[in-house]
């Protein structure tokens, strides 16, 4: 039996708690259709692929494509080790906030596509790597200490979300529930697909505050 049981959960480390919103001007936007690396690519090629219709800081309906940053996600065969995304600049007089655009299966701030993440801390149902790329054992162990984490903060953002089914999912889960936990009540109430699941509420929270991460 694990030490643990009757415990809350212990506390996310703070990175993974942090909002972004309020202390850089722009920022990361998760496109929560993109799953796939032909999709993004297809994206990509056309000025207008990824292009956000207002400005999230000042409402401007105006952006250019200022540059194309690199993404270097490892441990995923079947991704490039270098994958491009776009970057937009506000026209708005006197904001010129820039965002960049993460396709929805690329995490952010941890080098890998989450499916690899998720092969680590959820491997029941999730689709089997192919072939081999080691992980290094303290960064499996880290991802494993965060999802164990409590999920509190990402509670009571799904609670204050102004969504009836985010609402009824966070009383379900309560506020002394694991990430983990949450990532599975989650994936089922969204029926979203092993190898997806960690992906879904990742762009979910980032969605309703900018810089929490779930991982
Ligand atoms: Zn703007």
């Amino acid at each position: 039996m694990s030490p643990s049981i009757g415990f809350p959960p212990p506390d996310p480390e703070t990175c993974l708690v942090t909002s972004r919103v309020s202390r850089f001007k722009g920022g990361t936007l998760i496109n929560e259709e993109v799953h796939d690396l032909e999709t993004h690519e297809r994206r990509l090629c056309d000025p207008d692929g990824y292009r956000p219709c207002r400005c999230p800081r000042c409402g401007h309906g105006i952006l250019h494509v200022h540059c194309y940053p690199e993404r270097h996600p490892r441990g995923e065969l079947g991704l490039p080790p270098v994958v491009r995304i776009v970057q937009y600049v506000c026209a708005g007089v006197g904001c010129g906030a820039t965002w960049r655009i993460l396709p929805m299966f690329l995490a952010r701030h941890l080098w890998r596509a989450w499916k690899t993440v998720e092969r680590v801390v959820m491997p029941a149902g999730t689709p089997p790597a192919v072939g081999t790329l080691a992980i290094p054992p303290r960064t499996e162990q880290r991802w494993r200490t965060r999802f164990a984490a409590s999920a509190r903060v990402l509670v009571v953002l799904l609670a204050a979300s102004g969504g009836v089914a985010l609402e009824a999912l966070a009383s379900r889960t309560g506020l002394d529930a694991s990430r983990a936990e949450l990532t599975a009540a989650h994936a089922d109430a969204a029926r979203a697909a092993p190898g997806a699941r960690l992906a879904a509420l990742a762009e979910l929270v980032h969605r309703l505050e900018r810089g929490v991460r779930l991982m």
